[in-house]
C-alpha cells in the first residue's frame, strides 16, 4: 500500500478550512496537524474549530520567530507532527525557512494574482486599481522570497466592469482558488507537480493596501483611473476622500459603489467639493458624480460616513454628527449593561469600535440583540437600527436617545410647518396650511392661498397656500427622486411596515382626523369617524398586507426545439402617479387611490379639492412620522383647473388616478393622452338605480332606501339615484320614507345626534337648489324639501323626495350629488322593462334591489349594467372589494386586489436555455 502524504495545513479563514475539508475526502492524504493563528477573545478561527471537529491536533502561534530567528518551542511542535507536505491556503504570518524547508515534499502557497505580476499582501486590489483585464490567482512553491517561488500551476478569469474586490474573491479566486488546491496537493501526490521558475519580466510588487496613507484617492486622474481605484478597495477598506464642507472643516469619508457614469452632468445636482479635485462634484438621485480629467464622470453610489455607509445621495439629508457624549452616571452604567449583551452575543471583548457585524454578528443575532435590549431597558428597537447603528458607540448613543426622549424621537426630527389652530370638539388641534412637498411643508411659490370655509357657520377657517403649477412640477420632481432614489432601497416588507405605522399613527389621530374633516367638509361627526376616517385606516392595513404579495407567473410558452424557454411577468410599479380627488369623502379619497398606489411601490402627489384640504395636509404631517422618505408623497392643495391641469399635463407623471364628475373625467383623459398617454384610471359620475320589489322586508328596505339617497348627505358617487318602487308598495314607502324625514336630526355636525349635516360648500348648495326647481319645472312631484333648511346659517339643504318622476326627465337622467330622493313607479308584472328603464342611462357605478325572491335577484345581478350590486342592501362597500363603475362611470377600480394592478405594469421576460 502507498504511504499516505502527510499534510500540515499552515493558514486561517474559511478559505483554509474549506481546503481541510476537501483534502480530507483524499484517502491518500493524511492530515497531521493544523497551524493557525491564536483566538481573539473568546473566538477561536474556524480553521481551528475546523480541525478539531476532524480530531486533528491544532496549533496556534502568536509568532513563528523572534527577530528573524525561529522560536525553539514552536519548530519542535511543528517538527512533532511529522508533516512530508506543507499547504498554505492563505497565510497571514511569516514562515520560518525551517519550517518552509521541512516537508520533504515541500511547500505549496495559495496567491491570489497571476504570478509574477502583483507580488505582496494587496495582490486582489491591485489587479483591479491597474486595470488588469484578468484576474487569476497562483499556487507556488514557497521559498525565502516574497512571493517569489517556483509556480506550481495559475488560473484566470476575465475581469468583468462590474467586479469589485467582493465579487471577484467571491465568484472566482475564493471558489475555484480551493479547488485548485485540491489539485495541487494531487500533482504533488503523483509525482506531476511542476516548477516553473517565475520570470523576472512583468514582476511587480505592490503596495500593502492596509496602510491608510496607501487608501487615499487621487481625484486628479482620469475617470477610469478614479473607478478602478474605488472597485479595488470595495468593500474593504474603501478608498478615502475628504469632504470640504461650507463652514471650513472637513471630513474624511470612503467612496463605495464606483461606476462610470455615461448619464453626463446633472442637472439637479447639488455641490460638494473634495479635496484635490478642482471642478465640484455632484450630490445626485443617483449618487455622487465626480469628473475626471478627461472630462468622462464617474458615480459614487455608497458613502461611508464615520461609521455608517449611507446612499451617496442622501449626503444633505444627513445630519453631520448626532453622537451625544454628556451621558449621565446612570446612563453609564446602562452602558455597561449594553457592554454585558454585545459581549454575550459576540463572544468577544467589547469597545466603543466594536462592529456587530464584523465581530461576525448574523440575522438571528440581530433578533436577539432587539430582544435583550428590549428586556434590559424596556426600549423597543427595530432590527433596522441595529444595521444602522452597528458599532458598540452609536448603538449606545442610540438607545440613550430613545431613553431620553422616548420612542417618538427615533432619530426623526421636528416637522416644521406653518398651521392654523382648529378649536372644536373640545379639542385644540394644529392643521398645517403649506403644500407639502418633499418631506417639508413650504409656501407656495407664487404666495397664493385658498380660502377654506366652514360649511357649517359659512365663515372663513383659514387660508391655505394654492399650488401652481410650478409646484406640481417641483412635487413631481423630487416624487421622480424617490422613486429611483430612497424608495428603491426600502423592501416591500418594510414598504408594508410604513403603512401599518401609517395606519396606527391615523388611528390614534383618528378623533382629530373626524373632527377636521367634519368642521371642513360639514360631515356628520360619527359617520366622519366611522367611514371618513376608519375605512381610511381600513385601506391602509389592507394594502399594506398586499405589499410583499405583489408577484408575476411563470407561463408555458412554445419554445423553438431544442431549446427550452422560460417566462415569466414581473409586477413592477409605473413611476411617480399623480391623484386628483373630489370633496365629499376628502381623506377616504385620497386613502382608497394612495393606499394600492404606494403599496404598488409607487411615489406619488395628490392634489385634493381645493374646498377641503385639511385632512390631506394633516395626513401629510403623519406621513412623516410614520417614516416616509421625503418625495415619496406630495400634497398640493390647489385648484383643478391649474394643479390639477398641471398634474394631467406633466410628462413625468406616469399614471393618474382621478376620481371626481364625468365631463372633467373626460377632460383629464384627453390630458393623459395628449400629454404622455399616461395610463389613467377613472371613477366618475353615478346615477345608480335601486330598485324595490313589493315582496321585499319592506322595513329593512325603508331603511336602506333613506341611507342609499341620503347617506353623507347625498354626496355620496354611489348615492341611489334613482329609486324604482313597485306599484304596489309605492304608496305604503312614501309614507315611510316621509315620516322618517320628519324625524331627522339636521344640524351641528359635531353634534353626536345630528344625522343630517351642511352640504360641502355654497356652490353645490345652489346647484341643488337648481335641480329642484328644474324637477319641478319639468312636472315632477315635490313631495318633500327641495330647499334650505329654514332657520340655520350654513348650507343646510332639506332632504328632498320627488315622486311621480318619468324617464325623460332631467332628474331621472342626471346626478345631483345631494340629499333629494328620486322615485319611479314600476309593475310587477313587466320586469323586462323595468330592467332597460334601469339601465337607460349613460352612467353605470352602482345598484340596488330589494326583494326577497332570489331568481329576481340575481337575475338583476346578471342584467344591471353597473360596477357595484347591493342585493339586500346598500352602501355596503368594504376595503377588500373592488370599486368602480361602467360605461361614463368610468373605468379601472379603486380597492381590493384590483385596485393594485391599477398602480402597477406587467414586465414580460423570456428566457431561452
Ligand atoms: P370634479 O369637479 O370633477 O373635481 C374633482 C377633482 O378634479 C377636484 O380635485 C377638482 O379640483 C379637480 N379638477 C377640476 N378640473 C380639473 C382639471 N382640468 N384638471 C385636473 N383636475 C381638475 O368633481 P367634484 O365636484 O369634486 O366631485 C363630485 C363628483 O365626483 C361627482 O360627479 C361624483 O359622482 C364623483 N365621485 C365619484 C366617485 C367614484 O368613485 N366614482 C367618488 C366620489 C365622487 P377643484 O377642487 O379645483 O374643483
Amino acid at each position: 500500500m502507498a504511504l499516505k502524504i502527510k499534510i500540515a495545513i499552515i493558514g486561517q479563514s474559511n478559505f483554509a478550512a474549506d481546503v481541510l475539508e476537501l483534502l480530507l475526502e483524499r484517502s491518500n492524504i493524511q492530515i497531521v496537524g493544523v497551524f493557525t493563528i491564536p483566538d481573539k477573545g473568546s473566538r477561536e478561527d474556524i480553521l481551528a474549530t475546523t480541525a478539531t471537529i476532524h480530531n486533528i491536533p491544532v496549533f496556534k502561534f502568536a509568532s513563528w520567530r523572534r527577530k528573524g530567528i525561529a522560536l525553539p518551542e514552536v519548530l519542535e511542535q511543528y517538527k512533532s507532527v511529522g508533516a512530508t507536505l506543507n499547504v498554505l491556503p492563505f497565510c497571514s504570518q511569516f514562515i520560518p525557512m525551517e519550517v518552509i524547508d521541512g516537508a520533504v515534499l515541500g511547500s505549496i502557497c495559495y496567491h491570489p494574482s497571476i504570478l509574477p505580476r502583483h507580488r505582496g499582501a494587496s495582490a486582489i486590489s491591485w489587479t483591479l486599481i491597474e486595470g488588469d483585464e484578468v484576474a487569476g490567482f497562483s499556487i507556488f512553491w514557497a521559498d525565502d522570497g516574497l512571493d517569489t517561488g517556483p509556480l506550481l500551476l495559475t488560473r484566470q478569469t476575465n475581469l468583468e466592469p462590474t467586479d469589485t474586490l467582493d465579487t471577484i474573491y467571491k465568484r472566482f479566486l475564493y471558489p475555484e482558488g480551493v479547488k485548485a488546491m485540491g489539485v495541487a496537493v494531487d500533482m504533488v501526490a503523483s509525482g506531476t507537480a511542476p516548477k516553473i521558475i517565475q520570470a523576472e519580466v512583468g514582476a511587480t510588487y505592490d503596495p500593502a493596501m492596509f496602510k491608510t496613507e496607501n487608501q487615499i484617492i487621487n481625484l486628479q486622474a482620469p475617470a477610469e483611473k478614479i473607478w478602478n481605484f474605488v472597485r479595488g478597495l470595495d468593500s474593504v477598506p474603501g478608498a478615502i476622500a475628504t469632504a470640504l464642507h461650507d463652514n471650513g472643516s472637513e471630513e474624511q469619508i470612503r467612496l463605495f459603489g464606483a461606476h462610470l457614469y455615461s448619464g453626463g452632468p446633472v442637472s439637479n445636482g447639488k455641490v460638494l467639493r473634495l479635496r484635490g479635485l478642482t471642478k465640484p462634484a455632484w450630490i445626485h438621485s443617483g449618487g455622487l458624480l465626480i469628473e475626471g480629467t478627461d472630462g468622462v464622470f464617474v458615480n459614487i453610489r455608497r458613502i461611508k460616513r464615520g461609521t455608517k455607509v449611507i446612499s451617496a445621495s442622501e449626503w444633505f439629508n444627513q445630519a453631520e454628527d448626532q453622537s451625544i457624549t454628556d451621558f449621565s452616571e446612570d446612563e453609564l452604567a446602562k452602558r455597561t449593561l449594553l457592554a454585558g449583551i454585545w459581549k454575550a452575543i459576540l463572544k468577544d471583548e467589547i469597545d466603543s469600535s466594536t462592529d456587530f457585524f464584523a465581530s461576525g454578528a448574523g440575522s438571528m443575532d440581530v433578533v436577539r440583540l432587539v430582544e435583550e435590549v428590549k428586556d434590559a431597558f424596556d426600549v423597543p428597537l427595530q432590527n433596522e437600527q441595529v444595521f444602522m447603528a452597528p458599532v458598540f458607540e452609536e448603538f449606545f448613543s442610540e438607545l440613550v436617545r430613545f431613553l431620553r426622549l422616548g420612542s417618538a424621537c427615533s432619530g426623526d426630527q421636528q416637522l416644521e410647518f406653518e398651521a392654523f389652530t382648529l378649536r372644536a370638539n373640545k379639542r385644540e388641534i394644529r392643521v398645517p396650511t403649506q403644500l407639502f412637498i418633499n418631506g417639508e411643508f413650504v409656501d407656495a411659490e407664487a404666495q397664493r392661498t385658498l380660502e377654506i370655509v366652514n360649511p357649517t357657520t359659512e365663515e372663513v377657517l383659514c387660508k391655505v397656500a394654492c399650488a401652481s403649477a410650478t409646484d406640481v412640477d417641483k412635487a413631481v420632481q423630487a416624487a421622480h427622486s424617490a422613486f429611483y432614489g430612497p424608495w428603491k432601497q426600502i423592501t416591500p416588507r418594510q414598504r408594508g411596515q410604513m403603512m401599518l405605522n401609517l395606519a396606527d399613527l391615523m388611528e390614534r389621530n383618528k378623533e382629530e382626523l373626524a373632527t377636521i374633516e367634519s368642521v371642513d367638509s360639514g360631515a356628520v361627526y360619527t359617520l366622519a369617524l366611522k367611514t371618513h376616517v376608519g375605512m381610511s385606516i381600513e385601506a391602509w392595513r389592507y394594502f399594506a398586507g398586499w405589499c410583499d404579495k405583489i408577484q408575476g407567473n411563470t407561463i408555458p410558452v412554445n419554445p423553438a426545439r431544442p431549446n427550452n424557454v422560460l417566462t415569466f411577468t414581473r409586477k413592477e410599479p409605473i413611476g411617480v402617479c399623480g391623484l386628483i380627488t373630489p370633496w365629499n369623502y376628502p381623506l377616504m379619497m385620497l386613502s382608497w387611490k394612495m393606499a394600492a398606489c404606494i403599496a404598488a411601490g409607487n411615489t406619488c402627489l395628490i392634489k385634493p379639492a381645493q374646498t377641503c384640504p385639511l385632512t390631506a395636509l394633516k395626513f401629510a404631517e403623519l406621513t412623516v412620522q410614520a417614516g416616509f422618505p421625503a418625495g415619496v408623497i406630495n400634497v398640493l392643495p390647489g385648484k383643478g383647473s391649474d394643479a390639477g391641469q398641471a398634474v394631467a399635463d406633466h410628462k413625468l407623471v406616469r399614471k393618474l388616478g382621478f376620481t371626481g364628475s364625468t365631463p372633467i373625467g373626460k377632460h383629464i383623459m384627453k390630458s393623459c393622452a395628449d400629454s404622455n398617454l399616461k395610463k389613467c384610471s377613472l371613477e366618475l359620475g353615478g346615477k345608480s338605480p335601486l330598485i324595490i320589489f313589493a315582496d321585499c322586508d319592506l322595513d329593512k328596505a325603508v331603511r336602506h332606501g333613506m341611507s342609499s339617497v341620503f347617506f353623507n348627505k347625498g354626496e355620496n358617487c354611489i348615492a341611489a339615484g334613482r329609486l324604482f318602487v313597485e306599484d304596489r308598495i309605492h304608496d305604503e314607502f312614501i309614507r315611510r320614507v316621509l315620516k322618517d324625514l320628519r324625524t331627522m336630526t339636521i344640524g351641528d355636525p359635531l353634534d353626536r345626534a345630528t344625522a343630517h349635516g351642511p352640504q360641502n360648500h355654497k356652490a353645490h348648495f345652489d346647484k341643488l337648489l337648481e335641480f329642484c326647481k328644474r324637477g319641478v319645472d319639468e312636472g315632477a312631484k315635490l313631495v318633500y324639501g327641495g330647499c334650505r333648511v329654514p332657520h340655520l346659517k350654513g348650507y343646510f339643504f332639506t332632504p328632498t323626495v320627488f315622486t311621480n318622476v318619468t324617464d325623460d326627465m332631467f332628474i331621472a337622467q342626471e346626478e345631483s350629488f345631494g340629499p333629494i330622493m328620486i322615485i319611479s313607479k314600476f309593475s310587477g308584472s313587466d320586469v323586462d322593462s323595468l330592467m332597460q328603464r334601469a339601465n337607460r342611462t349613460e352612467y353605470g357605478l352602482a345598484s340596488g334591489v330589494f326583494t326577497k325572491d332570489i331568481g329576481k335577484a340575481l337575475s338583476f345581478a346578471d342584467n344591471i349594467e353597473a360596477g357595484t350590486v347591493f342585493v339586500n342592501v346598500y352602501n355596503k362597500t368594504d376595503v377588500a372589494a373592488p370599486f368602480g363603475g361602467f360605461k361614463q362611470s368610468g373605468y379601472g377600480k379603486d380597492l381590493g386586489h384590483e385596485a393594485l394592478n391599477e398602480y402597477l405594469k406587467t414586465k414580460c421576460v423570456t428566457v431561452e436555455y
